[in-house]
C-alpha cells in the first residue's frame, strides 16, 4: 500500500533495476580498462554512505563483475544552531585508503555540502583515485561544486523523495520504488 505521505512514484523498481545495471556495467568497464591502473594495487574499495546508500550499493556492486572490498562511512548534518552545511562524522572508514582506488556510493547529492566534506576528508589520505557515484542528483540545489562521476537519475525540480534507501524521519527506506513526498509533508 502506498504511504499517505506520497504524492506519486517517480521511479519504479523495474526502472531503478535497469538504470542500476547500466551504471554497474559502465563503472566496472571503466575500472577494468584501468587508465594505467597498476594490476598489483589492492582491489577497488567501495565506500557506502550510511544509511541511504545501502540498497543502491547492494544492487550496484552485485552487478559489477570486478574485485572489490566494502567499507562504510556515516555522517550527519548538524541540525539547528550551527552553521548550515556543517557535517559530523558518525562512523569513519575501517580501512586505510592510501594508494587505493575509492568509489564513494551516495544516495543523493543535494546542496553538495555532505559530499564536499567527505571528499576533503578522504583526499588528505591520498587515495590513488577517488570517484563518486550517486543514485540521484539535484543539480539545481547545489551550493558547493562537487565532482560527481556517475549519476543514476537527475531530478530537475526541487522534489523531496523517499524510498530505495532514502528516508522521511527514518521511515520508508525499504520502499522498493522512489516516490515524491506531498508538499504538505515537506519541511522546506
Ligand atoms: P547535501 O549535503 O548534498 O545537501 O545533502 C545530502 C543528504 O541530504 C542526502 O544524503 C540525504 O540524506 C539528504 N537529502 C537531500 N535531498 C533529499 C531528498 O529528496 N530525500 C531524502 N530522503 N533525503 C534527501
Amino acid at each position: 500500500m502506498k504511504p499517505e505521505i506520497l504524492e506519486r512514484v517517480i521511479y519504479s523498481p523495474e526502472e531503478i533495476a535497469a538504470r542500476v545495471r547500466e551504471l554497474a556495467r559502465q563503472i566496472a568497464a571503466d575500472y577494468r580498462s584501468g587508465g594505467g591502473r597498476d594490476p598489483y594495487r589492492r582491489p577497488l574499495l567501495v565506500v557506502g554512505l550510511l544509511k541511504g546508500a545501502l540498497p543502491f550499493m547492494a544492487d550496484l556492486t552485485r552487478a559489477m563483475d570486478i574485485p572489490m572490498e566494502y567499507d562504510f562511512m556515516a555522517v550527519s548534518s548538524y541540525q539547528g544552531g550551527t552553521s548550515p552545511g556543517e557535517v559530523r562524522i558518525l562512523k569513519d572508514l575501517d580501512s586505510p585508503v592510501g594508494a587505493r582506488d575509492l568509489l564513494i556510493v551516495e544516495d543523493i547529492v543535494d546542496t553538495g555540502h555532505t559530499l564536499d566534506h567527505i571528499l576533503r576528508r578522504l583526499k588528505v589520505r591520498e587515495p590513488a583515485s577517488l570517484r563518486v557515484c550517486t543514485l540521484l542528483d539535484k543539480p539545481a540545489r547545489r551550493e558547493v561544486e562537487v565532482p560527481v562521476d556517475y549519476v543514476g537519475f537527475t531530478l530537475e525540480e526541487n522534489l523531496f523523495v523517499v524510498g530505495y534507501g532514502l528516508d522521511y524521519a527514518e521511515l520508508y527506506r525499504n520502499l522498493p520504488y522512489i516516490g515524491v513526498v506531498k508538499p504538505e509533508y515537506q519541511e522546506r
